[in-house]
């Protein structure tokens, strides 16, 4: 078994399609909440057995290693089918128990415009599954609960971020947890016109931190964006410099 159960209740919950997905998208964040002290955890909601490198164990092995490279707490796959996610009332339901168990106050879904049809899918289902989560009437055998807040990863999406996280300390280790999936980025002949190279990855991803980074001001950044309109107690204290 190679899922992490280190924590009961978690502060924030990041919930994708497939494992890797966190690292690419908000890994960083992950780390830099896990940081400050707060409870961090992953929901996966396939196993991967649908991917062209590895097998859906080989990559369990790898989202536990990962995690552990991220500092989360909890870690854990859903059955869903890999490539054929689809928003019923049952796959609410597995992701309500979820929900009610581990509490999180901040929910992350990936951004509801997506290239990946299960990327898209999980913004709206992960959304449905956490409203479903506060009915009373829905019985999983734990207490009703519905998260404070949900923002989504945006990384991927060509949409203005509502926000940026600044990841300049942990964007090292973020690419670390990337590689623990051997798997799927280790340079192999397997799939080799489907996957890009080591060099490449580390590149890109790299580049996409920084430029997400240079819209806050800041190095290294994954961008985010939330539904709700901010509020703010102090003017003085907005961070960003205008000019
Ligand atoms: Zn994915």
């Amino acid at each position: 078994m190679s899922d992490i159960h280190e924590v009961a209740h978690a502060d924030v919950l990041a919930i994708a399609a497939h494992r890797d997905d966190i690292e690419q998208t908000c890994g960083g964040t992950l780390l830099r909440m896990a940081a400050r002290g707060l409870r961090t955890a992953i929901l996966d909601l396939t196993r991967g057995e649908a991917g062209t490198r590895g097998t859906a164990e080989e990559r369990g092995r790898e989202a536990a290693e990962a995690a552990k490279l991220l500092g989360v707490g909890w870690r854990d796959a859903l059955d869903l089918p890999d490539g054929a996610i689809e928003n019923t009332f049952d796959n609410r339901v597995k992701i309500a128990r979820v929900l009610r168990q581990l509490r999180p106050r901040v929910v992350i879904l990936p951004y509801w415009q997506a290239r990946h049809p299960d990327h898209a899918i999980v913004a709206t289902l992960g959304y449905e599954a956490c409203f479903l989560a506060g009915l009373k009437k829905i019985e999983t055998g734990t207490e009703p609960f519905r998260p404070f807040k949900i923002v989504y990863a945006s990384l991927y999406a060509d949409v203005r971020p509502s926000f940026i996280v600044d990841i300049t300390p942990f964007v090292e280790r973020r690419h670390e947890a990337l590689m623990a999936y051997k798997s799927q980025y280790a340079n192999q002949s397997s799939g080799g016109s489907l996957f890009v190279p080591l060099e490449e990855i580390r590149e890109r991803t790299f580049a996409e931190a920084r430029h997400y980074g240079l819209l806050a001001g800041v190095q290294y950044g994954e961008p985010f964006v939330q539904k709700e309109v901010g509020l703010i107690d102090d003017l003085t204290l907005l961070p960003v410099q205008s000019i």
